[in-house]
């Protein structure tokens, strides 16, 4: 084969093999220009099948099994082809979406067991193979149609509103007062009882019914602001204008090109204003389209919603680019406060991302703060907010309405 050739196109001279029968094979190949011959049968008995020209696509079999090739592809012009290997295949396909790949992958299956029934007299598949290759595609299946499942299960509980939020207050760390809330999603499962995000965001984000979900958790705590309103007690709670509701924020969010608009309209709708809105972004999932989430963030800060990023310190990001996105906030993530006081290298982290904070005009968040010693510990490196056990977990609409109210428990 000629060596005049790049990572996916390949120049084929008249009379060279492409394709040899009975050997394993991991590249389908589209012709770009040329033709070639396939032949079936080796040496004197072969014979010429078909050819094939431009915009053909060849052997692509090897793309779902590694079973031996079926017939002899030899060019009969000076040909150029583009290769398509499996890794590179299975690899689109797994990131364009599970289901597709699924589907992609049963089509292949069936097309071709309806060749072999149409193969030529004398040619016969080895059997333990293509029984190890089929057992291979419905694990795949399996789990493809169970995530099927799960998604239309998520999708029908948004139509039934299933799914509520819990509000867990954010304490500033100077007045001890409530300074606002994270919303996080919970679902009420008819049967399973009340499910925690770890056991549907991760799916929702895997389809496109996270957009939904966040603008559904927007809504519901634009609404919960006007009878947060009317609940806080000046005792208890920071001036009005000040208190906020944080709403976790997907990276799929962030390349929704509607998102802005639809954001606009549910604060119009309750009349809330942008700064009592902060929306929360994990670090880690701002690297994976950081142009697209950088303007999508400035685009919401213009608005006036406060932008903080999350779980910071976990992302292994670097630290450079943080003062390029338009952040208000950080959260410290809660497996450095957990661990500042035994172990002296969270300690120093923790004083640096307060440094770094402080030194971008950033407030700082400290979460899943449990312990008095801890909540000391923050507010003497001079943390603003505290969000923890240490002061109350999560709890539903009403419970956090009496909080507004009457205080938090502890306190
Ligand atoms: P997160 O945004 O980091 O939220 C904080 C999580 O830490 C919450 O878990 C909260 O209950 C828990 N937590 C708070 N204080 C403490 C503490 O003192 N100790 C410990 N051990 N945990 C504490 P939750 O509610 O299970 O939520 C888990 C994650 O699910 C959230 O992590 C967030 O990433 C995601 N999530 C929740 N609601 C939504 C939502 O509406 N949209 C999206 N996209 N993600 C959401
Ligand atoms: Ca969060
Ligand atoms: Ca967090």
């Amino acid at each position: 084969m000629s060596t005049r050739s790049n990572a996916f196109r390949k120049e084929i001279l008249n009379g060279e093999t492409l394709i040899k029968e009975g050997e394993v094979g991991e590249s389908a190949y589209l012709i770009e220009s040329g033709h070639f011959e396939i032949l079936i049968g080796k040496g004197k008995t072969s014979s010429r099948i078909n050819t094939a020209g431009p915009g053909t696509i060849i052997g692509e079999m090897a793309l779902i099994d590694d079973l031996p090739r079926t017939a002899t592809v030899r060019a009969i012009t000076d040909c150029v082809v583009i290769e398509v290997n499996r890794a590179e295949f299975s690899r689109r396909l797994h990131d364009v979406d599970a289901v597709l790949e699924m589907i992609m992958k049963v089509i292949l299956k069936r097309y071709r067991e309806t060749l072999s029934l149409l193969k030529p007299a004398g040619y016969k598949n080895p059997p333990a193979r293509k029984v190890a290759v089929v057992e291979k595609e419905d694990i795949a299946a399996l789990d493809a149609f169970d995530e099927i499942m799960k998604i239309t299960d998520i999708k029908n509980a948004l139509k039934n509103d299933e799914f509520i939020l819990y509000f867990q207050p954010i304490v500033c760390a100077k007045s001890e007062k409530i300074a606002g809330f994270e919303a996080l999603m919970r679902w009420q499962h008819p049967e399973k009882g009340l499910l925690f995000p770890d056991s549907f965001i991760m799916l929702a984000e895997t389809s496109e019914l996270i957009s939904e979900m966040t603008l559904f958790a927007l809504d519901y705590v634009c609404k919960a602001m006007q009878t947060f309103k009317q609940k806080m007690n000046k005792k208890y709670i920071v001036p009005e204008d000040d208190f906020f509701v944080s709403v976790n924020f997907s990276v799929k969010d962030l390349s929704d090109e509607t998102l802005f608009d639809k954001i606009n309209e549910t604060l119009k709708k309750y009349d809330v204003k942008p700064g009592q809105i902060h929306f929360e972004v994990v670090e880690s999932l701002l690297m994976e389209e950081p142009e697209k989430a950088k303007e999508t963030l400035t685009k919401c800060q213009e608005l006036g919603l406060h932008i903080s990023i999350d779980d910071f310190g976990t992302g292994y990001s670097s630290l450079s680019y943080l003062h390029s996105f338009p952040f208000n906030l950080l959260k410290i993530d809660k497996s450095f406060v957990s661990k500042m006081l035994h172990d002296e290298s969270s300690l120093v982290l923790v004083k640096a991302i307060i440094t770094l904070a402080k030194s971008l005009n950033m407030e700082i968040i400290a979460e899943g703060v449990e312990y008095v010693e801890e909540l000391m510990m923050l507010k003497q490196h001079e943390v603003d907010f505290i969000q923890g056990y240490c002061y109350a977990k999560p709890v539903p609409f009403e419970t956090a309405c009496e909080y507004l109210s009457s205080g938090l428990p502890l306190s």
